[in-house]
């Protein structure tokens, strides 16, 4: 990208965090903010961290999530409060916070969708006025405002921008979520967008309260031992292509039980593959049920796994963190893998 293109896109970024805050201020609203389904670090993160701040300021606050998190991101600062809903168990109560609130976040998701199917259809049909905070590709421009920027580390750098531009008070609790969507989208500062601008926040929410390590701990040592036995399981099947370029780690449906899966369990395990010397790309198959396979891809460089994900398995993300769905067999699904991957390659 060419620095002129950079520095615009740059104005045109801090100029949607002004029209969203001069929005915001005109004129006190109902607030609902909303994530994807199977909220993660950075999902959970940015919606309760933007929602204690918004609280701060005299708000009228609540967070729907489409269903539950895991359970280390249950731990979150203020998860349990009672302006959070969880759709898929209270379903009517969400629905009238959804209908009856005048402006709605949608935070870490570029397209309705991404809430699942039950949600999808309120966050479409929404009629107040609807805003993205996002940093995946495509995202959805009918919305009134639309905060998206695929360079950035997280959705929490993002909501931190919004924050610090608006001059407020960052308490512990915000502090602590959004911290936690720094480290969960950064694997820990180690990803390539992990920028200057993510350690400059990273510090200005460790002195707002954030302890990292109580957060680190909280997301990765507090694991019960089935989850290790399971990711053993998993690693133990891990095959790596004939050209050494692709790792594929699978998990059959049979295996999540023997393990006594719960969500969230397999998160992470995609990177393993990429661990491996001169693999490029790689993938993490889990068998959900018959016919109900969900596929996750992590890549290095130019190996573009969004644009892959998109064309062949219905999905999408970033270029170098993406999902998508199949519902073929695991073999089959192994198989189409290693028929296709080969084109991500061209351009690495
Ligand atoms: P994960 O592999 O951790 O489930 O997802 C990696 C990234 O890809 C996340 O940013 C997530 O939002 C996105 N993603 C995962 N699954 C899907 C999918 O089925 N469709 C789309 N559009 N994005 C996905
Ligand atoms: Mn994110």
């Amino acid at each position: 990208m060419s620095a002129n293109l950079r520095n615009l896109r740059s104005v045109e970024y801090y100029r949607m965090i002004d029209k969203i805050l001069r929005f915001l201020r005109e004129t006190p609203r109902r607030i609902v903010l909303t994530s994807h389904w199977n909220p993660d670090g950075d999902a959970i993160g940015s919606a309760l961290g933007f929602a204690h701040y918004l609280h701060g300021q005299g708000y009228h606050v609540d967070v729907v999530f489409p269903n539950l998190p895991s359970i280390p991101l249950q731990a979150c600062l203020g998860y349990s409060s009672d302006f959070v809903h969880v759709h898929s168990l209270s379903t009517e109560h969400s629905e009238a916070v959804i209908e009856t609130a005048d402006v709605l976040f949608s935070l870490d998701y570029n397209v309705s969708s991404r809430v699942g199917e039950k949600m999808s259809l309120l966050i479409e049909n929404f009629s107040g006025h609807k805003i993205i905070v996002d940093h995946h590709e495509g995202p959805d421009l009918t919305y009134d405002f639309v905060f998206s920027m695929t360079s950035k580390s997280s959705t929490c750098e993002m909501v931190y921008e919004l924050i610090e531009k608006d001059g407020g008070n960052i308490d512990h609790a915000c502090a602590d979520n959004l911290l936690t969507g720094l480290i969960t989208d950064t694997g820990s500062f180690r990803f390539p967008k992990t920028s200057n601008r993510t350690m400059q926040i990273a510090g200005k929410l460790i002195e707002a309260g954030g302890v990292p390590h109580v957060i680190h701990d909280r997301l990765f040592d507090s694991n019960p031992k089935s989850r290790l036995l399971l990711w053993g399981r998993a690693l133990s099947n891990l095959e790596i292509s004939k050209d050494g370029f692709a790792a594929i780690i699978f998990l059959r449906k049979a295996d999540l039980n023997e393990f006594n899966y719960v969500s969230g369990d397999t998160e992470g395990i995609v990177n393993q593959g990429l661990g491996v010397v001169g693999v490029l790309i790689s993938v993490f198959i889990r068998e959900d049920g018959p016919g109900k396979v969900k596929l996750s891809f992590r890549s290095k460089g130019n190996v573009d796994v969004n644009k892959y994900s998109r064309s062949h398995w219905s999905g999408g993300g970033h270029k170098n963190a993406s999902g998508g769905s199949s519902d073929l067999s695991v073999e089959d699904t192994i198989n189409r893998f290693k028929s296709t991957f080969n084109e991500t390659l061209i351009n690495a």
